[in-house]
Parts: structure tokens; sequence; C-alpha cells
């Protein structure tokens, strides 16, 4: 189960995919502040410290104006926030009764100090979700991170004060707490505190920036210690799974592609992480024209909070995932060559910058072998599958979004070369596909035939120039002998016919294999591909290369490959050729002759 969230913040699946430009404005109201941590990342001045030089802080209506701007490009939730203490502003209830008046929600960022009882009453009325602030249960600690003698007893009274309130309760209350030196060893007490009273932890790394110096930094590894460790607690005591891989323990950080942020002069950012870095001002340019500039999209991927934070570059979790993929437990023949190696590499990156599953493009026999006893997908199906998201899950360990694969069987293919009727790769491809739904989305089942249909004007033209091309010519070729010798293999039903006429079914058939492929390459009937790693290329083979006219118009242009073994124990790479048998908790693949014997055994 997936861990709480703050409410107002907490989006669904279908606003993720349905954003196409900002869920949360945060929006800065004042600049000074009554405490002085030591972190604080905007520098925010103490009360009355304040120098403002020339500048013009945005008035009442201006931010008003920024928020409408904000609702029309889809914001669900603003939150008001620094860069000092919001409650120090004095129209701050105008503020979030305009809020709610859009139909928006709010998330108030305080330290809690001036909380009153009367002002958390008209909070609680107008449903507004709060973040207050706890770094340690030790008031020395906490009072020297935060500036402020006596502090953490104030703290430890407003957060009761919120949850006897029903704060927690409603999930509109988080307490938050960075992690540093000082505090770093109770982190788990009050993580669990927070658990056990329905807070939501916002635990969170040092922004090295404004007062945070380089040495509150902890190091990487000690911080994926803690993280992990927060993560089995979670699993253990409470239930909720979670990748340690965003700097806010527990947090969904797709959140952070669609966070916009305005200071108080008007400047706007991507995130907190980034409040050096303005891609403009508001004054002077439109909140869209500004969240779509190229600076603000690029500060975006780079963001900490967009990528797996524990990762130093998308390259280095890109070899990592590369390593997984070409793991011998699940890699059928040799590595790739080096070549490929970086087109695989290229296209993993691409997708972590994005943040996206990683796309797997699986080719896939197009009918269970007629010699089989059966039409349907069955054991063996479900055991190869089962294989495939055995890898999905070791990456998806050290990426959370881990992999999307295309299963495509060939049932257009096989109804044409090896003449299977349709009522068979239809059964077949009914069943794969039945099983391939039991796995939560992992596996699209994208039978072949639906490609050759939606490009069919185009499949057509190139298949009768293929055949024409290649009928003339590929008897002469040297290595058609063997790769008729390996189409023998899937001459379906030649145990039943004499050896001639096997072997000139086998030709037919290689020839036509040959056809069929050439054709699906220069059709581009895998266009809508692109973006994957497929199973097997025939473009660079030589062999079929020698066929494909312009091979650089073909799509997708360049191409990687990676096989992967599909098989419980990697004992077979076509599932379809052999059916399953439970051994214990093992799956045993009987191909034909294999089952003849166990039926042979049987009978005798
Ligand atoms: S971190 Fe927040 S509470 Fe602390 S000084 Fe900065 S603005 Fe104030």
């Amino acid at each position: 189960m997936k861990p709480p969230f703050l409410k107002a913040i907490d989006f669904s699946e279908e606003d993720f995919s349905n954003s196409n430009f900002l869920l949360e404005l945060r929006i800065h109201v004042v600049e000074e502040c009554n405490l002085k941590c030591v972190y604080c990342l905007s520098n925010a001045p103490f009360v009355g410290d304040k120098n403002e030089g020339n500048k013009t802080k945005l008035s009442l209506d201006e931010i008003k104006n920024n928020i409408k701007q904000a609702r029309d490009l889809g914001i669900k939730v603003v939150s008001i926030t620094g860069s000092g203490e919001p409650l120090l502003y004095k129209n701050l209830k105008e503020l979030i009764e305009f809020i709610k008046s859009l139909n928006l929600r709010v998330v108030l960022f305080t330290n809690g100090l001036l909380l009153s009882k009367e002002l958390v009453r008209w909070l609680n009325e107008k449903d507004v979700n709060l973040m207050v602030k706890l770094n340690s249960f030790n008031p020395e600690i906490n009072d020297k991170l935060v500036g402020l003698k006596g502090a953490q007893k104030v703290f430890i009274e407003k957060t009761k004060m919120l949850v006897d309130v029903g704060f927690a309760k409603d999930k509109r209350m988080a307490l938050n707490c960075i992690i540093c030196e000082e505090n770093y060893q109770e982190i788990p007490e009050l993580f669990i505190f927070c658990r056990e009273n329905g807070i939501i932890p916002w635990i969170e790394i040092v922004t090295i920036t404004g007062r945070a110096k380089e040495e509150m930094k902890l190091p990487k590894e000690k911080i994926e210690i803690l993280y992990k460790k927060l993560s089995e607690i979670d699993k253990k005591q409470f239930g909720y799974e979670w990748i340690p891989d965003s700097p806010i323990v527990g947090a969904d950080r797709r959140r952070y592609k669609f966070v916009a942020q305005i200071d108080i002069f008007g400047n706007v950012y991507h995130t907190d992480a980034n409040i050096t870095d303005e891609v403009g001002n508001i004054r002077n340019k439109s909140l869209h024209d500004l969240i779509t500039s190229e600076k603000f999209i690029k500060l975006r991927s780079k963001d900490k909070h967009s990528r797996n934070f524990l990762e130093k570059e998308n390259s280095e979790l890109a070899e990592k995932i590369y390593k997984i993929l070409t793991n011998k437990k699940f890699r059928a023949g040799a590595l790739p060559p080096e070549d490929i190696k970086k087109l695989v590499l290229e296209k993993i990156e691409r997708k972590i910058s994005k943040n996206l599953p990683i796309k797997l493009f699986q080719f896939w026999g197009g009918c269970k072998n007629p010699n089989l006893p059966t039409d349907n997908a069955e054991l063996c199906e479900e055991a190869t599958l089962e294989n495939l998201q055995r890898i999905s899950n070791e990456v998806a360990k050290i990426y959370s979004p881990g992999l999307k694969i295309f299963v495509s069987p060939g049932d257009g293919r096989v109804q044409n070369v090896n003449k299977i009727p349709k009522e068979k790769t239809g059964k077949y491809v009914q069943t794969l596909t039945e099983i391939a739904e039991k796995y939560n989305g992992l596996f699209s089942v994208i039978p072949l035939s639906m490609l050759y249909e939606k490009y069919s004007v185009d499949f057509q033209k190139h298949l009768s120039e293929a055949r024409k091309n290649i009928e003339k010519d590929i008897y002469n070729q040297p290595e058609f002998e063997k790769l008729a010798l390996n189409a023998r293999k899937n001459v379906f039903g030649s145990d039943l016919e004499s050896e001639e006429k096997i072997l000139e079914k086998s030709k037919e058939a290689a020839k036509d294999y040959i056809i069929y492929r050439v054709a699906e390459e220069e059709a581009k009937i895998f266009r809508d591909f692109d973006d994957c790693i497929r199973s097997f290329f025939i473009k660079y083979i030589p062999f079929y290369k020698r066929y494909i006219k312009n091979i650089d118009e073909t799509e997708p242009r360049l191409d990687c490959s990676l096989v992967f073994y599909t098989g419980r124990k990697g004992n077979i790479t076509q599932p379809w050729q052999a059916i399953g048998k439970r051994k214990e908790d093992e799956v045993l693949f009987l191909s034909q002759n294999r089952l003849k014997l166990e039926m042979n055994r049987v009978k005798d």
C-alpha cells in the first residue's frame, strides 16, 4: 500500500496523466521570519532586520492575479510559503478566502509559533492543510537548529493542538524536519511518532542554499542507509511501501514536475530547490510563457526532486539498469556490442530524464506450436511473463518507474508464413492477453496482425515489392540453406510428411519469413515503438540488410536490441514452442520431443 500524503497535494494518477502544465503553485507572501533556522534555504531575515533594497514586493492584487493565471494552467492547489513566515502576512486570511473562492486547495507552510487557538479553528473551517515544524525531540538540538530558545516546547504544544482539532486525522497536517548530523539518530523515532499520530512525516535532506552551509550535508551513503531503514519501518510496522528515491521521505516525486514557485518580488522558479535560479519575472511575462520557457523545462529536468536524488547522474543510473537488463540470468546470447550498448543506454537515459518507465519490445511467437496438444497460452507463457516481471522488479528497486513491456505475438506473420489458421492464432493471442492482464499493466500485448492492419496500405505495397526482389535472388544466397534448416524447426506438422516435402516447406517458410520481416521494416510498422529497446532486430543483420532498400529511411532509424531469456530457468526463449508442467515451485518447459518422451513413459 502506498503511504498517505498531505491531502491537498496527494495527486491522483489521473491528475498526473491529465496535467499539461502545473498542479501546484507555491507563492511567497513575506520575506521575514520570527525564527533564525541555521538551514534556512531562503536566508529569511529576522523580523525587523530586513533589507529590501529597491525591490517592490507583489501586492495582494498581483498575487491574486498570479493565482488566477495558475488556475487557468490547471493547478489544484496553492501552497502559501516563505521566503519567511506566512503567519506574519497581514492579508493571509483574505488570501486564503480568495484561493478557496477559486475552488483550489490550500497548503500553509508555517513554523507554527504564531498559531493561536482562534486561528487554528479558522484554518480548520477553511480546510487548510498545514506544514509545521519539529526537528528534534531534544529541546537543545531543536532550538539550536531553529535559532530560538524555547521553540521546541512551543512546536510540541502547537502540534498537539492541531492533532486535537483533527488536522492529523484528515491527513491535513505534515511535520517538517530536516536531516542533519545533530538529529540523524533520532529520525526513525520522529518518523514513527508521525505515523502513529496520523501526521505526514515531511522529513527531508537539507538543500544547500541560503543559510545552509555545505558542512550540513550528510554523505549520500549515510542518507541512503537512513531512507532504507525508514522504508523498512514503514513496510513492517505500518504496511506502507515506497522506494527511497525522493529527497522527501516516502514522497511521490512526480509532483515536482508540476510545481512552479513565485517569490515575493515576482521571480518565478521551478521549485524551492532552485530559488537562486529564476526563469524570469511575472511582471514582465505571463506565467504560461515562463513555465513553458526552455530554461524552466531544463531546470525542472535537472531538479533533485525530479529524479532519484540518491543517484549522481542519469548516466550512472542508466548503467546500473543496463547491467540488470544484461545480467546473465536474463540475457540470451552474447553481450551486445559497444555501439548497441550505447544506443540502449541513450534510450534508458532519455526515459530517466523524464522519470518514465523504460520500454522493452519483446517479439513473441504467433501461436502455440500446432504439434502441441493445445492452442492456448498456458503455464509456459505465464512462467515466461513472470520471468520478465522479475527483470522489472529488479529495475524498480533502483528506478521506481520500472519497465513497461510490449509483447508482440507474430500472429499475422505465422498465418502467412506457416499457414496457421486465424482461429488458432486468435485463441493464442486471446489467452496470452488474459495472462498478461494479471500483471498490473506491466505488459501490453500488441498482436502483429494489428500493426499489419494499421499500416496495411504501406505494408501491402512493401510486401509485394519485397516478394519480387527476394524471390528472384534468394535461392542463390549461400546462407539460405542454413536459414531453411532453421525454419525446419518451425514447419509445423513436419513429422507427418516426407523429408522431401518438409525441406520444400522449410525453404518456402524461410523465404516468406524474410519477405515479411523486410516488408515490416520497410513499411515502418514498428514506428510507434521508437522509444523501446527491442528484443530482436533484423535491420542490421547482414543477410536481411541486403534486401532492405533505403535502410536509413526505415523507422525506428537507429535501434538497439537485447534478447532476453524468457523461461523461468533461462532454458527457453520461445515459450510458444513448449507446454509447461509444474514440478514443485518450478515450471518445466516440455518441447515437442520431451513431451513425446513423457507421453511414451506414461503409456509404458
Ligand atoms: S526555515 Fe522557515 S522557519 Fe526557519 S528561518 Fe527560514 S523561513 Fe523561518
